[in-house]
């Protein structure tokens, strides 16, 4: 069983996307990145913010949210960075740098495909 933990941008989190339902249903319908799960049992355990600009915090975030899920004895074994933060953070590369080099499990980037292209179309 994959223990999916999806890491976001916090201001397109707040103010934009919406519930963060594309990434949730994303992974429902295993689409996107989350087809790698396709013949395989996954669930979500948490979708973490950054932490907010400029994304300083997310290795105490990490830890953190391993402190919190702990008495549940849920361990994450996948870490999705979304599109959002991959799309949109002016800091992705030391953030997404930072949490490759600390998560101690595999951090794939990318999560939903259900990005918009032809909004007036
Ligand atoms: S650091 Fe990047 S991901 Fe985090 S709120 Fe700012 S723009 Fe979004």
């Amino acid at each position: 069983m994959e223990k999916i933990l999806i890491i976001g941008c916090k201001k397109n989190m707040d103010d934009f996307c919406i519930a963060c339902s594309r990434c949730m249903v994303g992974l429902n319908r295993r689409g996107g990145k989350f087809s790698r799960y396709k013949d395989q049992d996954a669930e979500l355990v948490g979708i973490l913010n950054c932490g907010d600009c400029p994304g300083a915090g997310i290795v105490t975030r990490l830890v953190q949210i391993n402190l919190w899920n702990k008495p549940l004895e849920e361990k994450i074994t996948k870490v999705h960075i979304a599109n959002c933060l991959i799309d949109n953070c002016p800091h992705k590369e030391t953030i997404i740098t930072k949490i490759k080099n600390k998560a101690g499990v595999e951090v794939i980037e990318g999560t939903h495909p259900f990005i918009p292209n032809d909004i007036f179309a």
